[in-house]
Protein backbone atom coordinates (compact mmCIF):
# COMPACT_ATOMS: atom_id res chain seq x y z
CA UNK A 1 0.00 0.00 0.00
CA UNK A 2 1.20 3.18 -1.11
CA UNK A 3 -1.42 5.40 -0.32
CA UNK A 4 0.07 7.49 2.11
CA UNK A 5 3.13 7.85 0.83
CA UNK A 6 2.15 9.17 -2.77
CA UNK A 7 4.78 10.73 -5.49
CA UNK A 8 3.70 12.48 -8.47
CA UNK A 9 2.59 12.16 -11.03
CA UNK A 10 0.81 8.72 -10.76
CA UNK A 11 0.72 6.88 -14.12
CA UNK A 12 -3.12 5.80 -14.34
CA UNK A 13 -4.20 2.36 -16.49
CA UNK A 14 -7.07 3.28 -18.66
CA UNK A 15 -7.35 0.03 -19.94
CA UNK A 16 -7.27 -3.58 -19.28
CA UNK A 17 -4.01 -3.62 -21.44
CA UNK A 18 -0.38 -3.14 -20.05
CA UNK A 19 0.72 0.10 -19.90
CA UNK A 20 4.40 -0.62 -21.06
CA UNK A 21 5.65 -3.01 -23.19
CA UNK A 22 9.11 -3.33 -23.06
CA UNK A 23 10.37 -3.84 -27.17
CA UNK A 24 12.97 -6.95 -25.75
CA UNK A 25 10.62 -9.83 -25.20
CA UNK A 26 11.07 -11.77 -22.47
CA UNK A 27 8.83 -13.63 -19.82
CA UNK A 28 8.67 -11.10 -16.71
CA UNK A 29 6.04 -8.96 -15.54
CA UNK A 30 5.69 -5.97 -13.56
CA UNK A 31 1.99 -6.59 -12.08
CA UNK A 32 -0.29 -4.63 -9.46
CA UNK A 33 0.42 -5.31 -6.24
CA UNK A 34 -3.02 -6.46 -4.98
CA UNK A 35 -4.92 -7.95 -8.24
CA UNK A 36 -2.01 -9.08 -10.05
CA UNK A 37 -3.36 -7.36 -13.26
CA UNK A 38 -0.05 -6.86 -15.83
CA UNK A 39 0.93 -3.39 -15.85
CA UNK A 40 4.50 -3.61 -17.72
CA UNK A 41 5.22 -6.34 -20.13
CA UNK A 42 8.84 -7.90 -21.00
CA UNK A 43 9.91 -6.15 -17.86
CA UNK A 44 12.95 -5.64 -17.15
CA UNK A 45 13.62 -4.36 -13.79
CA UNK A 46 16.07 -1.30 -13.70
CA UNK A 47 14.17 0.10 -16.72
CA UNK A 48 11.09 1.82 -14.94
CA UNK A 49 12.53 3.54 -12.07
CA UNK A 50 10.00 5.09 -8.93
CA UNK A 51 7.08 4.99 -10.91
CA UNK A 52 3.24 4.67 -9.33
CA UNK A 53 1.15 3.34 -11.12
CA UNK A 54 -2.40 3.15 -10.82
CA UNK A 55 -3.81 -0.37 -11.66
CA UNK A 56 -7.09 -0.10 -14.07
CA UNK A 57 -8.93 -2.77 -12.50
CA UNK A 58 -8.68 -2.51 -8.53
CA UNK A 59 -7.00 1.49 -8.51
CA UNK A 60 -4.40 0.21 -6.11
CA UNK A 61 -0.86 2.25 -6.68
CA UNK A 62 2.13 -0.21 -7.21
CA UNK A 63 5.31 1.82 -7.02
CA UNK A 64 8.33 0.11 -9.32
CA UNK A 65 11.37 -0.31 -7.78
CA UNK A 66 14.44 1.68 -7.71
CA UNK A 67 18.03 0.53 -9.50
CA UNK A 68 20.17 -0.75 -7.23
CA UNK A 69 21.98 1.76 -5.16
CA UNK A 70 25.10 3.39 -7.80
CA UNK A 71 23.94 1.58 -10.57
CA UNK A 72 24.86 3.28 -13.97
CA UNK A 73 21.50 4.92 -16.00
CA UNK A 74 20.82 4.26 -19.66
CA UNK A 75 21.86 7.03 -21.34
CA UNK A 76 18.60 7.60 -22.44
CA UNK A 77 16.21 8.95 -20.06
CA UNK A 78 12.63 9.52 -19.87
CA UNK A 79 10.88 11.51 -17.04
CA UNK A 80 7.28 11.78 -16.92
CA UNK A 81 7.50 14.72 -15.30
CA UNK A 82 6.23 15.94 -11.27
CA UNK A 83 2.99 16.66 -11.39
CA UNK A 84 -0.73 14.94 -11.71
CA UNK A 85 -1.83 12.27 -13.03
CA UNK A 86 -0.94 10.93 -16.56
CA UNK A 87 -3.95 8.41 -18.22
CA UNK A 88 -2.23 6.00 -20.47
CA UNK A 89 -5.12 4.29 -22.50
CA UNK A 90 -3.15 2.21 -24.85
CA UNK A 91 0.39 0.14 -24.61
CA UNK A 92 3.71 1.97 -24.55
CA UNK A 93 6.09 0.36 -26.54
CA UNK A 94 9.70 1.28 -24.46
CA UNK A 95 13.01 0.72 -26.86
CA UNK A 96 15.88 -1.23 -25.00
CA UNK A 97 18.20 1.19 -23.25
CA UNK A 98 15.24 3.74 -22.45
CA UNK A 99 15.20 4.33 -18.18
CA UNK A 100 11.57 5.81 -17.67
CA UNK A 101 10.89 7.83 -14.18
CA UNK A 102 9.69 10.66 -12.80
CA UNK A 103 11.49 13.79 -12.36
CA UNK A 104 12.12 12.48 -8.87
CA UNK A 105 12.73 9.40 -9.16
CA UNK A 106 15.58 10.20 -11.65
CA UNK A 107 17.06 12.98 -9.44
CA UNK A 108 17.20 9.67 -6.74
CA UNK A 109 19.40 7.52 -9.52
CA UNK A 110 21.00 10.19 -9.89
CA UNK A 111 22.14 10.73 -6.32
CA UNK A 112 23.07 7.14 -5.83
CA UNK A 113 25.65 7.90 -8.37
CA UNK A 114 27.73 10.46 -6.86
CA UNK A 115 30.64 9.98 -4.81
CA UNK A 116 29.98 9.52 -1.71
CA UNK A 117 33.20 10.74 -0.29
CA UNK A 118 33.17 14.41 -0.88
CA UNK A 119 37.06 14.54 0.60
CA UNK A 120 39.75 14.38 -2.03
CA UNK A 121 41.75 11.30 -2.04
CA UNK A 122 45.28 11.29 -0.75
CA UNK A 123 48.06 9.19 -1.87
CA UNK A 124 49.37 7.09 0.29
CA UNK A 125 49.99 3.42 0.91
CA UNK A 126 47.28 2.82 3.25
CA UNK A 127 44.87 4.38 0.97
CA UNK A 128 46.01 2.58 -1.99
CA UNK A 129 45.65 -0.65 -0.11
CA UNK A 130 42.54 0.75 1.12
CA UNK A 131 41.00 1.14 -2.62
CA UNK A 132 42.15 -2.68 -3.37
CA UNK A 133 40.18 -4.19 -0.90
CA UNK A 134 37.30 -1.77 -1.61
CA UNK A 135 37.79 -3.07 -5.48
CA UNK A 136 38.02 -6.39 -4.08
CA UNK A 137 34.70 -6.44 -2.13
CA UNK A 138 33.10 -5.27 -5.49
CA UNK A 139 34.23 -7.66 -8.19
CA UNK A 140 34.48 -10.55 -5.95
CA UNK A 141 38.30 -10.47 -5.75
CA UNK A 142 39.30 -9.48 -9.10
CA UNK A 143 42.47 -6.77 -7.94
CA UNK A 144 44.53 -9.64 -7.36
CA UNK A 145 44.13 -12.26 -10.62
CA UNK A 146 44.36 -9.07 -12.61
CA UNK A 147 47.55 -7.51 -11.63
CA UNK A 148 49.23 -10.79 -11.13
CA UNK A 149 48.24 -11.05 -15.13
CA UNK A 150 50.13 -7.90 -15.78
CA UNK A 151 52.77 -8.62 -13.96
CA UNK A 152 53.26 -12.38 -15.77
CA UNK A 153 52.75 -10.97 -18.72
CA UNK A 154 54.65 -7.87 -18.45
CA UNK A 155 51.19 -6.49 -19.76
CA UNK A 156 51.43 -2.14 -19.80
CA UNK A 157 48.62 -1.36 -21.90
CA UNK A 158 46.37 0.69 -18.76
CA UNK A 159 43.15 -0.08 -20.87
CA UNK A 160 43.11 -3.53 -19.92
CA UNK A 161 43.01 -3.49 -16.72
CA UNK A 162 42.73 0.32 -15.86
CA UNK A 163 42.39 0.22 -12.23
CA UNK A 164 44.68 -2.81 -10.98
CA UNK A 165 47.13 -1.01 -13.83
CA UNK A 166 47.05 2.26 -11.84
CA UNK A 167 47.44 0.99 -8.51
CA UNK A 168 50.29 -1.18 -9.45
CA UNK A 169 51.68 1.64 -11.37
CA UNK A 170 51.46 4.39 -7.94
CA UNK A 171 52.72 1.27 -5.78
CA UNK A 172 55.40 1.16 -8.12
CA UNK A 173 55.79 5.03 -7.55
CA UNK A 174 56.37 4.41 -4.05
CA UNK A 175 59.06 1.70 -4.13
CA UNK A 176 60.66 4.14 -6.28
CA UNK A 177 60.92 2.16 -9.75
ZN1 LIG B 1 -5.02 -4.15 -9.42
Amino acid sequence: MLQDSIKYPIVVQLSDVPIFRGLVQNDQKFICGKCKNILIENYIIGDYIGLQIECFRCKEITETPYIGHGEPLSSTIISLGSKGRLGISSTVLINPHIIVGTDQSIEIAFHALQPRDPDPLCLSLSNLEYLVKLYDVITDGKFLVQSSKLKRTKNSDPLEFPFAWAIEYFFNCYKGN
